[in-house]
């Protein structure tokens, strides 16, 4: 199966594509961090349509600068949830034929 990257014109399968995603767009993954609470969150935007992912990120330790340095880790996990939604949401947006996504599941 070949798609469409959401935010750019670059084509390849499910797995190159994600990639293609942390190399090329890890900047559209937003982190956030409250100081008086502590909490931190990420938070990447749907093209298409409303949706705003936005999840709590929990550190295993109290590194300050645990946003910084797990950035690549934080934008695979919000990546992956994006192109999950592509699929079930946009599969034309992404030129993914849905009919060949029920052969996949199937
Ligand atoms: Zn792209
Ligand atoms: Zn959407």
């Amino acid at each position: 199966m070949e798609m469409k990257c959401p935010y750019c014109d670059a084509i390849g399968g499910l797995v190159a594509t994600h990639r293609h995603m942390l190399d090329t767009h890890l900047d559209l993954v937003t982190t956030a961090r409250d100081d008086a609470s502590g909490k931190m969150e990420y938070a990447l935007a749907c093209p298409f349509c409303e949706l705003d992912y936005r999840r709590e990120v929990k550190p295993r330790n109290r590194n300050p600068r645990f946003l910084e340095e797990f950035k690549a880790e934080i934008a695979l996990v919000a990546f992956d949830q994006l192109l999950y939604h592509m699929l079930q949401e946009h599969p034309s947006e992404v030129g993914v034929d849905p009919a060949e996504l029920r052969e996949i599941r199937e």
